[in-house]
């Protein structure tokens, strides 16, 4: 082991069950509360609360980004929550989150992160190491980027843009389909979790390890950036091969199997490639563009 974790750093040897100390302390009192309000089912709860722990156990500011994901998606949510109800109809999925959608907007940062820790203790590349950590960033700021997008487009009075042909208009809540008010929205969601990280990295001496140079104040932006461009890879993939149906009974599109109680006709896409995925592939592909712009960190 050539680098030490930010545990031991701190609390010395025993810090490793400090940390998880703390980790837990803040997670389990977090989770009953989440589970008391359903935003998330049982099995859902659990595996978020893992991904906490884990992300926070590795470095908090990756927790800390995880958190600002969190905690603003469940206020976009429940802002003007009845002016929603008529479109949510078109999503697979409402209220409570499954575990499938906790995965979807979680594995990818984790991934990433414990690339970060992995590169982080068994050698002394900085570079690297600290490439993995923009990748985390960015796949955090594409899921919160998504969200906000989502929550926020879908209040749009207007009916939204076709991706693929920006001339065209689609139905509300189609995936896919783009509005100005939804895409400033998804930008300022990337861009926070990114200010924040910067805050962190100026404010608090460095969390992120061994990088003492200009170079973190520029790819951390960057890393805001690609979690932007993430999440209009999010509406690409929703309007490509993400399966989307046709109600056989009222003839709305929706994203459902089942709609007026009756099995939906797909219209588009694979069947079996689904928003769950959509999500998880963009936030891994938003993670990889800010991991290749990381290296070149080598030319500076
Ligand atoms: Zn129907």
């Amino acid at each position: 082991m050539i680098m030490e974790m930010w545990f031991t750093e701190w609390f010395g040897i025993w810090g490793w069950l400090i940390a998880l100390a703390i980790g837990l302390a803040i997670n389990v009192p977090l989770f009953i509360w989440v589970r008391l309000r359903r935003h998330l089912t049982i099995w859902a709860c659990f595996i978020a609360a893992f991904f906490g722990i884990a992300y926070w156990m590795i470095n908090p500011i990756f927790y800390l980004a995880l958190f600002t994901f969190f905690i603003s998606s469940n206020l976009l949510t429940k802002y003007r929550k009845k002016d929603k109800q008529s479109i949510q109809d078109k999503f697979e999925k409402g209220g409570e989150r499954d575990t499938s959608q906790v995965l979807a907007n979680g594995l990818g940062g984790l991934i990433f992160s414990l690339a970060h820790l992995l590169v982080f203790i068994f050698t002394d590349n900085v570079i690297l190491s600290n490439a993995f950590i923009y990748a985390a960033i960015a796949a955090v700021a594409t899921v919160t980027a998504d969200t906000w997008g989502t929550e926020i487009g879908i209040l749009s009075n207007d009916q939204p843009y076709w991706i693929l042909n920006l001339k065209k208009k689609v139905e509300r809540g189609t995936s896919g389909g783009i509005s100005p008010k939804g895409t400033v929205a998804a930008f300022i969601g990337a861009i926070i979790v990114a200010v924040l990280m910067l805050l962190i990295e100026i404010f608090w001496k460095n969390p992120i390890p061994v990088s003492t140079s200009w170079q973190v104040y520029l790819f951390i932006p960057i890393a805001g950036i690609a979690g932007f461009i993430g999440a209009l890879i999010d509406s690409l993939l929703g309007a490509t091969i993400q399966g989307f149906f046709k109600c056989q009974v009222c003839s709305k599109g929706t994203e459902k199997r089942i709609h007026c109680k009756e099995p939906t006709k797909i219209i588009r896409g694979q069947e079996w490639f689904r928003n769950d995925h959509v999500n998880f592939l963009s936030s891994f592909l938003a993670g990889l563009i800010a991991f290749g712009l990381g290296c070149f960190g080598f030319l500076f």
